[in-house]
C-alpha cells in the first residue's frame, strides 16, 4: 500500500470496545436521555428526514443561534453566531483548526499527559508536534511552558481544560500569560467544562480580550450526547472564517443538526445530573485516598489515581470482575470514569478486592509524572 511513511505501522485511534458489565473507560454520562427527549429528537429528526434529499444547511445557521443562547447561561459570555462553529465532535472540530492553522513548517505545542488524540491531529494535517510536561501536580509548568512557546514559536497551543485524563483545570492567570506569549491560535479544549467545580472560570470569558483565543466544546460529555456527534468552537469571527475555509462542503448532516437542536432545547434535562456526577467524582476522589492511594483533584467526570507498580495488573483484575476502566496517563496510573452509583459501587467493590489481596502496591518510581502522552501510545492508552 503507499500509505504515507508517517502512517506506517500506525493504529487506529479508540478505546477497547468491550461487552462489559461496567464500562468507565471513555468518561461518558452514564445516563441515557429520558423517554421525552428520545421522542423530542426522534421527532426532529423525523422531520429532517423529510428533506433530505437536499443538502443540509452548510452554515448550520440555526444551531450555531441556539449554541449561543446556551453559552448565555453557561459561560456567562454573550457571542454571536459568527463566533460559534459546531462539527461532528470536538475531535472533528480540532482537526480542522489544525487544517487551517498547522500545516507544513509549523509546530503545534501541547503538555503532557493530555489528551493522546492532539498528535494525531498533528500527524494527520503534517504539523510539526511538540510536547512540555506538566507539573508534578498535574497543573501547567509555567515558567517552562512559557520558555518553549518563546522557544518554538508555534503555530497552535493545545491546553485541555479540565485536562485529559488528569483533570485538572487551568488557572485564568496562567491562561492569560499563554495567551500573552503565543504568537499564534490557543486552543482551550473545554470537553468536560460543565463538570468543573464551582468558582472556575471557563476560558470563554477571555475571548472578548484575545481574538486568538479558540474555545471548544462538546455535547459528548455534561449533555450526554456521545452518540450524536456534536462538538463547536467558541472563538473570533476570523477564526471561525478561517475553519469555514477548509471544513467539507456539508460536513454535518440534517440528521445530526436536528438531533442536536432537538437536545439544546432539553439541555436542562440533559444536564440534569451534572451535579450528582460532580458529588460522586468527589466522592471517589476522597474513597480512593481512603485506601491510601492518590488520586488527582478533578474538575472533570473522571479521576486519574496510582501509583501502582504494576497497573496492568490491578486495570486486569477490574476487568476480570467486569469493571473496564483505562489505562492512560503516567505510568503506574488508571483513570475512572464517573458512571452511576450503582457502577461505582460496582468499581470501589472490585478495587477493594483487589486492595484485600494486596494487588494494589505503590511504586514510588511512579509517583512522578513521568510519562505518556504523545506519541507512541498503545491502543489501550489512547481515547
Ligand atoms: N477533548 C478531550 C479532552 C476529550 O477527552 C475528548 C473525548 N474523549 C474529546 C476532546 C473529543 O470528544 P468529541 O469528539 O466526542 O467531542
Amino acid at each position: 500500500m503507499p500509505l504515507r511513511p508517517e502512517l506506517r505501522g500506525q493504529a487506529p485511534y479508540g478505546a477497547p470496545q468491550l461487552d462489559v458489565a461496567v464500562r468507565l473507560n471513555t468518561n461518558e454520562n452514564p445516563y441515557p436521555p429520558s423517554a421525552k427527549v428520545v421522542a423530542d429528537i426522534a421527532a426532529a429528526v423525523s422531520a429532517a428526514a423529510a428533506g433530505l434529499n437536499r443538502y443540509p444547511d452548510r452554515e448550520c445557521a440555526e444551531l450555531r443561534a441556539a449554541l449561543a443562547g446556551y453559552l448565555v447561561g453557561e459561560a456567562g459570555v454573550r457571542l454571536g453566531p459568527e463566533q460559534l462553529w459546531p462539527a461532528n465532535g470536538s475531535n472533528e472540530v480540532m482537526q480542522q483548526l489544525l487544517q487551517a492553522f498547522g500545516g507544513p513548517g509549523r509546530t503545534a505545542l501541547s503538555f503532557a499527559p493530555t489528551y493522546a488524540m492532539y498528535p494525531e491531529y498533528a500527524r494527520n494535517t503534517s504539523t510539526e508536534w511538540a510536547t512540555g510536561r506538566r507539573a508534578a501536580d498535574f497543573g501547567l509548568d509555567l515558567d517552562s511552558a512559557i520558555g518553549m512557546i518563546s522557544k518554538l514559536q508555534p503555530s497552535v497551543v493545545l491546553l485541555a481544560s479540565p485536562n485529559n485524563p488528569t483533570g485538572t483545570a487551568l488557572p485564568q492567570e496562567q491562561l492569560r500569560a499563554v495567551l500573552d506569549t503565543a504568537p499564534g491560535v490557543v486552543i482551550v479544549d473545554e470537553a468536560y467544562a460543565e463538570f468543573r467545580r464551582a468558582g472556575v472560570p471557563s476560558a470563554m470569558s477571555l475571548l472578548a480580550d484575545y481574538p486568538q483565543l479558540i474555545v471548544t466544546r462538546t455535547m459528548s460529555k455534561a449533555f450526554a450526547l456521545a452518540g450524536g456527534r456534536l462538538g463547536y468552537l467558541a472563538a473570533s469571527s476570523e477564526v471561525v472564517d478561517a475553519v469555514r475555509i477548509v471544513r467539507l462542503p456539508y460536513h454535518l448532516s440534517a440528521v445530526s443538526q436536528a438531533t442536536a437542536l432537538a437536545a439544546l432545547a432539553n439541555s436542562d434535562e440533559l444536564l440534569g445530573r451534572v451535579s450528582e456526577l460532580r458529588a460522586e467524582r468527589d466522592a471517589t476522589v476522597s474513597w480512593l485516598r481512603g485506601l491510601g492511594l492518590r488520586a488527582a483533584d478533578s474538575d472533570a467526570n473522571f479521576v486519574l489515581f496510582g501509583a501502582f507498580a504494576d497497573r496492568h495488573a490491578v486495570w486486569q483484575g477490574l476487568l476480570d470482575r467486569g469493571v473496564l476502566i483505562r489505562k492512560t496517563g503516567p505510568d503506574g496510573w488508571l483513570r475512572v470514569s464517573i458512571g452511576a452509583a450503582e457502577e461505582m459501587r460496582a468499581f470501589r467493590g472490585a478495587l477493594s478486592e483487589l486492595a484485600a489481596m494486596g494487588q494494589l502496591s505503590g511504586d514510588p518510581a511512579a509517583r512522578q509524572v513521568t510519562g505518556s502522552t504523545g506519541t507512541g501510545s498503545t491502543e489501550e492508552d489512547r481515547a
